[in-house]
């Protein structure tokens, strides 16, 4: 494709962006969560990520300032990526829930299930190579299958999204191991090999319209019921809630959407 075109098709997925923003403000889909919410956490960084991250939803930090990961995982988060020469602004982060559950509490089945299509425009606008899950929410939610991160994390596999086409690589999540060294450890290596995954490049793509079709389906071909997602944590939750209260947050960034 001719670079102009590749300006253009980049521009048009971040319009298309913006629009999905717009309706996530205004969502009411989860009548408590849009009732208690101080902000709609998006995502943020960059439109055109080759590495998008997914964790699991807001925290109290998050829901004040818009933006998701700027408590103290969010700078676990920020490290993990200077050690690999990465930055925020070079890739994109965003949750399985858009709003903060009251009192960090987990994200209910219905909840998960109102939010999913956000996340799957979101990949499909965004188009990463890889999709890195952050912890169990987002692993199962995404694979539709309710093993668990202690069995999976580390190993990349390759999964249709909606349309997309995409390198799965689920890791333990940044809160989880702030409080647990050995999941850091595991952490950090599995981080590690984040750079030869994305030197893989995107996996082939299955066949799809342009911007000018129809948006192709949003579910996933065989959805595990979101009620699955939840049953099955116990095996790999002996971590803390992923969404501790954190306090000694960076300043908060103009806009949640951060470079685009
Ligand atoms: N902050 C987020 O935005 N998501 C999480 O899953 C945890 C903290």
């Amino acid at each position: 494709m001719a670079a102009t075109d590749l300006a253009a098709t980049a521009t048009a997925r971040r319009e298309a962006l913006k629009q999905v923003l717009a309706q996530a403000r205004a969502c009411t889909r989860c009548p408590e969560l849009a009732a208690t919410r101080n902000t709609v956490v998006f995502g943020s960084g960059n439109a055109d990520a080759e590495l998008m991250f997914v964790g699991e939803a807001p925290g109290a930090t998050e829901d004040e300032r818009g933006v998701p990961f700027v408590g103290r995982a969010g700078k676990l988060l920020d490290q993990l990526l200077e050690e690999i020469d990465l930055t925020r602004e070079a890739v994109f982060v965003a949750n399985v829930l858009q709003c903060r559950p009251p009192g960090n509490r987990d994200p209910l089945p219905i909840e998960i299930d109102n939010c999913h299509e956000y996340l799957l425009r979101k990949v499909e606008l965004i188009e990463p190579t890889v999709i890195c899950t952050l912890g169990n929410f987002s692993t199962k939610l995404l694979r539709g299958d309710p093993t668990g991160i202690t069995r999976l994390h580390g190993q990349p596999e390759v999964l249709t999204l909606g349309s997309r086409a995409v390198r799965l690589y689920p890791i333990f999540h940044p809160a989880a191991a702030l409080y647990t060294p050995r999941m850091l450890e595991t952490l950090r290596e599995d981080f590690a090999r984040l750079p030869e995954l994305l030197a893989l490049g995107a996996p082939p793509q299955p066949p799809q319209g342009g911007l000018d079709d129809p948006p192709p389906a949003l579910e996933p071909d065989d959805p595990v019921p979101a009620a699955e997602l939840d049953s099955a944590r116990e095996v790999d939750d002996s971590s803390p809630p992923a969404r501790a209260v954190e306090d000694d947050a960076p300043a908060p960034a103009p806009d949640q959407l951060g470079l685009f």
